[in-house]
């Protein structure tokens, strides 16, 4: 009796974060065998959506699935109910992080480290991104002859260049990081 509100906000909360309509999800496994990345991870994206639909936040959260999604879209595409598992794999992102509980901290470490590179500047510079990527990883030397080779053949500049409008970078980072924009649209569509 306990645990079914619990489960329910779970759920609600992943639906008001990523607007999807998870409720309709009938689990014909469509997105799943059309997902590239789902034979590198634990969980395919139907059975994440099926965890959320039942409030098992720790088994979602604890997932490598969430984080090894490439937000390709293709699941979205052959969904017949329109549900974009990308923008759910990204509401779970959040989530986990917001709980401290990451389970593929890498990942973690790539996507924080390129998006801090372009607040930064407006761009991103990659030799500023792999070295900042590298040091929070402590993987010093994998990929080490690559990044040679494109630093010889310039295409990793020394100095990167950036945005000349400074101003609406902020605004624009501003903007994605108001949670309450993505909920009203939610509430609006329902
Ligand atoms: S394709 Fe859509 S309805 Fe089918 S399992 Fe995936 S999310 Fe659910
Ligand atoms: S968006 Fe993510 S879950 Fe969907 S097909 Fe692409 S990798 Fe798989």
């Amino acid at each position: 009796m306990g645990g079914l509100p619990d489960n329910r906000s779970f759920c609600e909360e992943v639906k008001v974060k990523s607007g999807q309509p998870i409720d309709l999800c009938f689990h014909c496994q469509k997105c799943s065998s059309g997902c590239s990345m789902a034979r590198f991870s634990d969980y395919t994206p139907n059975q994440i959506l099926r965890f959320v639909q039942m409030g098992m936040k720790d088994k979602v959260l604890q997932s490598s699935m969430i984080w090894i999604c490439s937000s390709c879209e293709i699941c979205g595409a052959r969904c017949a109910n329109g549900i974009k598992m990308s923008e759910v794999m990204d509401a779970l992102k959040e989530i986990a992080i917001e709980e401290n509980v990451i389970k593929e901290k890498n990942i973690f470490s790539f996507h924080d480290t390129f998006i801090k590179t372009v607040a930064f500047r407006g761009r991103v510079h990659e030799l500023a991104m792999m070295g900042i990527y590298k040091l929070r990883s402590r993987d010093l030397f994998s990929d080490v002859d690559l990044g040679i080779k494109l630093f010889l053949k310039s295409k990793l500049p020394l100095l990167g260049s950036g945005v000349k409008n400074k101003k609406r970078l902020n605004l624009a980072f501003k903007r994605s990081a108001d949670k309450s924009c993505k909920e009203a649209l939610y509430k609006c569509s329902n």
